[in-house]
């Protein structure tokens, strides 16, 4: 692990004090969209604008010092983090991590004579392999959302059906 100072400089950026506080507030986030950044940058010190937090993570972004992970639902997200992992991605566009185990045993479980056998058809190196997952709501073995059976509920508490 490397101070904000070093790592700015690896990736050819000059650490100035917004900027670590930026890069410190999204390091310590949950994948945050720019609107949630600057809201915890925000708290945290009033003294920059909106606009200064989506340059600043543009500029983090073009130098390689954060992910943009793209959402079916609303903005885009940044992910400090730039160790190899997965996402699932919830249907109202939150962005989990994958269990780092569990998304590099999926990797590994890509049969390489299909990976080979795209690289012969395509003519092209396949240089890195990326996979998005979309979760929804786990369904429960009785096929219910959130294994909530609203069958076994009194009247009073069944929800009505939708129209
Ligand atoms: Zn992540």
């Amino acid at each position: 692990m490397c101070d904000v100072q070093t790592l700015f400089r690896r990736h050819g950026l000059r650490a100035t004090a917004h900027r670590a506080l930026i890069y410190d507030t999204l390091a310590g986030a949950d994948h945050p969209t720019a609107e949630e950044l600057h809201a915890l940058v925000s708290a945290r010190c009033e003294c920059l604008s909106r606009s200064t937090v989506y340059a600043t993570l543009e500029a983090f972004h073009n130098a390689g010092l954060c992910r943009r992970i793209p959402t079916p639902a609303g903005p885009d997200r940044f992910d400090a983090d730039l160790h190899e992992h997965l996402h699932i991605l919830t249907p109202d566009g939150e962005v989990r991590d994958v269990p780092e185990t569990l998304g590099l045993e999926l990797l590994n479980a890509l049969p390489r004579g299909v990976l080979s056998e795209i690289e012969r058809r395509t003519g092209l190196r396949i240089a890195r392999v990326s996979i998005r997952l979309h979760g929804e709501p786990a369904r429960s073995e009785n096929g219910h959302p959130n294994g909530v059976d609203r069958r076994h509920l009194a009247p009073a508490d069944a929800q009505p059906a939708a129209r």
